[in-house]
């Protein structure tokens, strides 16, 4: 099948290309650091825990129809980004700031943090939301962790196993409903802490990595002891589920991740997920989102490509619209324009690399 598909993409194939020496001073856009793109600025929007009320989606969507593009588009750890903007983003910092998306400035960029979607739903040992909304706090009160590398990335788990398998750089677990596991680089450091005590576990981790980073920007790029990882578990599955107070919700994907502003603003309350998906709390309706798990095309994901970007070689987002409809809900397949392969997923995937001569394939 997938060699049907790539010979209608004019691919080649070839074997796993290594990823390049990174030799790029750190360049993560915020809202008032912005990423200068081909098709206007990009704006990243950080959301903790990927959580947005409905009143904050509501002024998201009328900044990406007023200031942007006319989308939201997911990001790999739960934010949103803004496209189409204007280099100036004085209008788009004071909407965001008074809907509370923009609490501190100088932390912005190091507003990182993943959580377990589902806490408080269903499942998971205890109900980490609210360790979330402390660990912004402390983090945004400590001015020497505004010189994290943007690319830093807290996560709390609340015993899952979902976002502790995204490798962040620090990382509560919890094993039990009283306790917790400390993780560096998703590596089990053998330290506990108690739900209560995750939050100063975390800034006292990100305190020593701003000590002996060095030029690292991530945990992963220091010399520690090995240590174990523990059992994951895949995301937020696709679809409907039962919470545990009785009531429905449904988690659901907009196609390559970028979700219209009249179907955020109809959403409501939402929690974006690091898998380009959005969980709504509360009801099966799901405007924008494909909620079949056995759709075709589920795990399709695509950089930004041309236009967006002048680097790409090729329209990568039309050429997996193209496809899309014959690749099997199960497979999953990213279309890069570049060798950068932004938004790569981090689980297994087929990777489409788009080249002069047409999309090479790789098994990463
Ligand atoms: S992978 Fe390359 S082409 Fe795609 S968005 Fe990133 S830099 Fe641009």
């Amino acid at each position: 099948m997938i060699q049907v598909l790539l010979w209608d993409l004019g691919a080649v194939y070839s074997e796993r290309m290594s990823l390049p020496a990174r030799a790029r001073a750190d360049a993560c856009p915020g809202v008032l650091a912005v990423h200068e793109a081909a098709d206007g600025a990009l704006a990243r929007v950080r959301l903790p825990g990927g959580r947005l009320t409905a009143e904050q989606a509501g002024v998201l969507a009328s900044c990406a129809e007023d200031l942007g593009d006319g989308s939201v588009h997911l990001t790999s750890r739960g934010n949103v980004q803004l496209r189409g903007l204007d280099r100036d983003t004085t209008e788009l910092a004071a909407r965001l700031s008074a809907a509370g998306l923009l609490p501190a400035p100088a932390h912005e960029r190091v507003r990182n943090y993943l959580a377990s979607p589902l806490s408080g739903l269903c499942g998971g040992f205890v109900d980490v939301r609210d360790a979330v909304t402390e660990l912004d706090r402390a983090v945004c009160a400590r001015p020497e962790l505004a010189g994290l590398p943007g690319r830093f990335l807290f996560a709390l788990d609340d015993g899952r196993g979902d976002v502790s398998a995204e490798d962040a750089d620090v990382c509560w677990r919890a094993l039990d409903p009283t306790l917790g596991a400390v993780l560096l680089a998703g590596r089990d450091t053998g330290e506990r802490a108690p739900l209560d005590g995750a939050v100063d576990a975390l800034v006292r981790k990100a305190l020593w990595f701003t000590e002996v980073r060095g030029s690292a920007w991530r945990v992963r790029e220091l010399e520690l002891p090995d240590g174990d990882r523990l059992p994951a578990s895949p995301g937020v599955p696709i679809g409907p589920f039962r919470r545990d107070d009785g009531r429905s919700g449904v988690c659901g994907a907009p196609v390559l991740g970028q979700l219209a502003a009249a179907d955020l603003r109809a959403l409501g309350e939402i929690v974006v997920t690091p898998w380009r998906s959005v969980v709504v709390p509360l009801g099966t309706g799901a405007p924008g989102l494909v909620t079949d798990p056995d759709a075709p095309g589920l795990g399709i994901s695509a950089c930004t490509g041309r236009p967006g970007c002048a680097t790409s070689r090729a329209d990568v987002r039309a050429d997996a619209l193209a496809v899309r409809h014959r690749v099997p809900a199960g497979v999953r397949m990213h279309f890069s324009g570049c060798e950068r392969r932004c938004g790569r997923p981090h689980e297994p995937h087929v990777d489409m690399l788009a080249t002069s001569d047409g999309y090479q394939e790789g098994t990463p």
